[in-house]
């Protein structure tokens, strides 16, 4: 009973403490560090250590199938929804697309407020996949956002209101930001993304009160060779430097952006924060084809007050695939052959699974959990990958797995501590690497030293049809300890959503063709579904209110995958992003979306001036990465089946005129030649009658 007050006379005090300085006053690094055993969902992953396992177990097996609706939104966008929301104080705070932040009393689903950055949609164009948003962090009272161009902006959490907001990146340069700040130590931890255009990256710490820069570290060596006056100088001279030799990356950047994982340990006090690929991808243009390049590929571990280096592994040293190890990350206690770790464990793209002892960066184990062909295995000497030699690929063709898409994306993984198994949003897809004839250095555009083209080569049916044998989409529950996996879930489709674990023995994931599922956690067995009538990428979370258990996620199919490989998606308009909660005899009805009308065009009569042979090879160059290779987009406009085709006017005003620039289709004309551009038409006008993909004797065929 004693124990029972107690409780009690702590929650009033903490809601007195919440009235008195408003909402999430309280919130802090003591309530984060309990956040795993918490009701709420205090950060990114739920607490600093990201273990998206929540213990609450109201729902359970025996009452899943009585989920309902408790309430939804509809949003004002429908790209991509990333975002995980947060719960503090009854309270439910999320972003959607174009970085835009909302909060909702959290057991009515009443709108209490709503910020708008107003990103510019010129933007648009430096996101690479989508102009996504991965949600807020929450620290004393303010709400922390990352927008798509660069600032990072602090909102009161009462009102929405702008406290602060700094630039965190040249805005002369494609950065653009779509993970979540997390918060340690009064510091806001923010990175970037523009590894494919060419940046060189970087991860700051920022005051959480004033927004004044407190420390910075750039994962790519300064390539002047001077000191950046940052907490990264010493490493870069004593480790990073020489990893580096000659090559584009001095012109490019080197890559390497912070563009989601980051953890912290408060016991340690360290923060962990994953790496994103090499720029160009090609090592061989990179950096001659030699050395590791530190930090790709990396998972860094720097102290907490300073950003000072303390260990890194690299996954991928002198990364060539587009294989970062930006995925997020979670923390854990686990007991291997009998003596306990503190483990990080990370499923990055290349398609291993890492348990790394967090203490000082030394890898435990590792393991592949899809097949993948760049390598036999992991060396447990070295702790460096055992490569396939033809994974370098240089004129030769190599079709490979993973692709640049991974094995494992950003979509989070989930830890369960009842049943020690992490559950993989896994995926399975190949790509074709050739190096590029004659790299050159695009500003502003992508930067890969990759032939795009020898992705898009044609295949006869029988080729078409081991390819799609190939791409999968899977849930796989991986046993950490054991390297393996306990159980699988297939999935139709590839790119589906994050994941969460809950103490009712329950993982929760959405599905691409847009189910949301529940699974028993110990054996996999479905035990609930619900269709949104939408694709959903976003994870799930959970937090208990007033009594009740509510589950919450963001819908809207969106994201990386579903702009540069629509074609293994399922076809669906774009419909606007929702936010669902459900509880325990929820009998809210959403309403049906209402499907947009698709274009009926006839090309019959319409003729181009163009070589369509020629525009083949410039769209891929430059336009698959959002249109899908040779115009197979279902997404992002399907290009062969828009009114804009049928006349060079209509087309020009698009593409070299940036009548949509506002929608991030900006003008092309620094990229292409007006030639250039009537042989695009004519060749989507070709690929809209029907015609065959030409065939290139310049291009290898496989
Ligand atoms: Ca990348």
């Amino acid at each position: 009973m004693r124990i029972i007050r107690l409780g009690l006379a702590l929650a009033m005090a903490i809601t007195l403490a919440a009235c008195q300085k408003g909402p999430a006053a309280t919130v802090d690094g003591t309530r984060i560090a309990t956040a795993d055993s918490s009701n709420e969902w205090l950060s990114y992953g739920k607490g600093y250590s990201e273990q998206r396992f929540s213990p609450l177990d109201k729902v359970n097996a025996t009452n899943v199938s009585q989920l309902g609706l408790a309430w939804y939104a509809q949003f004002d966008t429908d790209r991509g929804q990333e975002a995980t929301p947060l719960m503090v104080d009854g309270v439910l705070y999320t972003t959607t697309a174009w970085s835009k932040v909302y909060a909702f009393d959290a057991a009515t689903g009443k709108l209490k407020w709503s910020y708008d950055p107003k990103v510019d949609g010129n933007k648009g164009f430096d996101a690479c996949c989508d102009v996504v948003n991965r949600g807020v962090a929450i620290w004393k009272g303010k709400v922390y956002v990352g927008t798509l161009d660069g600032r990072l902006v602090a909102l009161d959490a009462g009102t929405g209101a702008v406290a602060w907001s700094v630039q965190t990146t040249d805005p002369k340069k494609p950065f653009t930001i779509t993970g979540a700040p997390r918060v340690v130590k009064d510091k806001v931890l923010i990175g970037n993304s523009g590894a494919e255009y060419g940046v060189r990256g970087y991860i700051s710490a920022y005051d959480a009160a004033t927004g004044k820069l407190v420390w910075r570290f750039y994962t790519i060596p300064n390539p002047t060779g001077a000191a950046d006056g940052a907490a990264s100088d010493k490493v870069m001279k004593e480790k990073g430097q020489a990893t580096w030799p000659e090559g584009a990356w001095k012109l490019v950047g080197g890559g390497g952006t912070v563009w989601d994982a980051i953890v912290y340990d408060p016991s340690l006090d360290m923060i962990y924060f994953g790496v994103d690929n090499g720029t160009p991808w090609n090592q061989k243009e990179r950096s001659g084809g030699k050395g590791d390049n530190l930090f790709v590929s990396s998972i860094v571990a720097v102290k907490a007050d300073t950003g000072e280096y303390v260990w890194h592994y690299q996954v991928n040293p002198g990364e060539s695939w587009d294989y970062s190890a930006v995925q997020p990350m979670i923390l854990a206690d686990l007991t291997i052959a009998g003596v306990p770790h503190k483990v990080l464990m990370q499923a990055p793209k290349n398609g291993f699974f890492y348990v790394v002892d967090r203490t000082n960066g030394k890898l435990l184990s590792a393991k592949n959990f899809v097949p993948v062909t760049w390598a036999s295995g992991i060396d447990m000497t070295t702790g460096r990958p055992i490569e396939n030699p033809a994974a370098r690929y240089g004129k030769d063709v190599d079709l490979q797995m993973p692709a640049p898409l991974g094995a494992h994306n950003w979509h989070p993984m989930a830890f369960s501590p009842k049943t020690g198994l992490v559950y993989i949003p896994a995926q399975q897809m190949p790509f074709a690497f050739q190096g590029e004839d004659g790299f050159k250095y695009k500003p502003g555009a992508w930067n890969l030293g990759v032939n795009l083209l020898a992705n898009a080569t044609p295949l006869s049916p029988a080729q078409t049809a081991a390819m799609a044998a190939m791409i999968k989409g899977s849930l796989i529950a991986w046993d950490p300890v054991a390297q393996k996996a306990v159980w699988t879930v297939q999935r139709p489709y590839f790119w589906n959503a994050g994941v969460l674990a809950t103490g009712g023995n329950l993982v929760f994931q959405g599905a691409a063709e847009g189910q949301v599922y529940a699974y028993d956690a110990t054996n996999g067995k479905q035990v609930w579904s619900y269709p949104t009538g939408n694709g959903v990428i976003a994870p799930p979370m959970t937090y208990e209110l007033g009594g009740e258990q509510y589950v919450a996620l963001m819908v809207g199919s969106g994201g990386g995958g579903q702009v540069s490989a629509p074609a293994y998606l399922p076809k669906r308009p774009r419909l606007p992003g929702r936010l669902l909660v459900f509880k325990i005899g929820g009998t809210a009805k959403a309403p049906d979306f209402v499907l947009p009308a698709q274009p009926d065009i006839d090309l019959s009569k319409v003729t181009t001036n163009g070589d369509p042979k020629h525009g083949y090879v410039v769209f891929n160059n430059n336009c698959q990465v959002c249109h899908g290779a040779n115009a197979t987009g279902s997404w992002l406009p399907d290009l062969k089946r828009s009114p804009l085709i049928t006349t060079a006017q209509d087309f020009n005003s698009v593409v070299i005129q940036g009548v949509k620039a506002h929608n991030g289709m900006i003008s092309f004309s620094r990229f292409l030649k007006a030639q250039d551009v009537e042989d695009v038409r004519a060749f989507l006008v070709g690929q809209g009658k029907g015609d065959p993909l030409p065939v290139l004797t310049t291009v290898a065929q496989k």
